[in-house]
């Protein structure tokens, strides 16, 4: 069963928002959320109100803490941004960010999921533990739970991209491979999208527990059939002549070393190539366009949950080298090189 789970600010995040838009001596902010969290808006400018700072609401989407609206920003003179429901991710220096991640305080849902997940979990000693920032709050709890059942649960520091410790988010997964060896499952407390990309990185049993649906099951399933999906789309890519290699100009998602590198490796290769800059990468957008195939340097998640939207392939950097017979496709599933490329240090 799904159960609503109200989330809302905390006092203390009131607080320091305003000495947030003090100490900045902000004048115009940028309210930005994404969907499911839209909600939080109204209690943004609410609290906003309180001081003497103007705003204005984007009404774009928002898919991920890369997603930080700097363009519109600057766009419309803002000199501050508050993004909502995600963690940092990167550096931005142009306007100044206000992260309000949108922590669950009630942890009563996820300790109902925990008795299925410690069923599942029976015979194994060790676990990697990852969740989504929303529960991060309850990392120790969940480790402590699961201690009293004979499980050691170890997590991931947070580095680079992942700005707390425990953290996952859905295309860096560099701390739990961290600790590969040493686990022998992994579990991930959030939605079932970051544990198939825990399971398609990892290649480990990797086991899905989900509060707001209150469902557990192993997602190795599911990441073996996302995979045979991706081989069929590697295969087609070969007899592709002319390739769209799609840079999104998202500030986290804004790689154009790598869409460089691809575009170079392709023509050298006797293909023919373009780079494609775009904010959005959606199916109405390629649709139009005469290429026979793509590589999405963008967020690579598109390429995984969104390939059946799209008429043609739409490969990420690190099948291309499959593609193209640098690397074969067991070295590729052997070492979890889906998501490499966008990790600094990658393939
Ligand atoms: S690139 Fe995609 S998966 Fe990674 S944080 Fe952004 S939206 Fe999430």
């Amino acid at each position: 069963m799904t159960k609503p789970i109200a989330r809302r600010l905390r006092e203390s995040d009131e607080e320091e928002l305003l000495q947030w838009i003090s100490t900045n001596r902000l004048r115009k902010v940028l309210i930005q959320a994404p969907l499911g969290l839209k909600h939080l808006i109204s209690e943004v400018k609410a609290v906003l109100e309180r001081s003497s700072v103007d705003y204005v609401v984007s009404a774009s989407n928002c898919w991920g803490g890369c997603d930080v609206a700097v363009g519109e920003a600057l766009r419309v003179r803002a000199d501050g941004i508050v993004h909502i429901g995600h963690a940092p991710f990167m550096r931005i220096d142009s306007v100044k960010v206000f992260y309000l991640e949108g922590r669950y305080l009630d942890p009563e849902p996820l300790l109902n999921v925990l008795g299925p997940t410690i069923e599942q979990l029976s015979g194994h000693s060790r676990v990697g533990l990852g969740m989504s920032v929303q529960w991060l709050n309850f990392l120790d709890l969940v480790i402590s739970k699961l201690n009293d059942h004979g499980i050691e649960a170890v997590t991931g520091e947070a580095e680079g991209r992942l700005a707390h410790r425990g953290q996952v988010i859905g295309c860096d997964y560099t701390p739990l491979m961290k600790l590969k060896g040493a686990v022998d499952v992994y579990l991930c407390i959030g939605s079932l999208f970051h544990s198939l990309g825990l399971a398609m990185t990892s290649s480990k049993p990797t086991l899905s527990a989900d509060p707001h649906t209150c469902k557990v099951l192993w997602a190795n399933e599911l990441a073996d059939r996302m995979y045979r999906q991706r081989y069929a789309n590697i295969e087609r890519f070969k007899s592709a002549r002319k390739i769209g290699v799609i840079l999104s100009t998202k500030p986290g998602q804004y790689l154009p070393g790598l869409a460089k590198r691809i575009t170079s490796l392709l023509k050298d290769r006797g293909y023919e190539a373009d780079e494609l800059v775009t904010d959005e990468v959606n199916e109405y957008l390629l649709m139009d366009q005469r290429y026979d195939a793509y590589v999405n340097s963008a967020c690579p998640r598109l390429s995984v949950e969104d390939q059946s939207k799209f008429t043609k392939p739409l490969l990420l950097p690190s099948e291309v080298l499959v593609a193209l017979n640098i690397i074969s496709w067991s070295e590729f599933l052997e070492r979890g090189l889906l998501f490499r490329m966008y990790v600094p240090g990658g393939v």
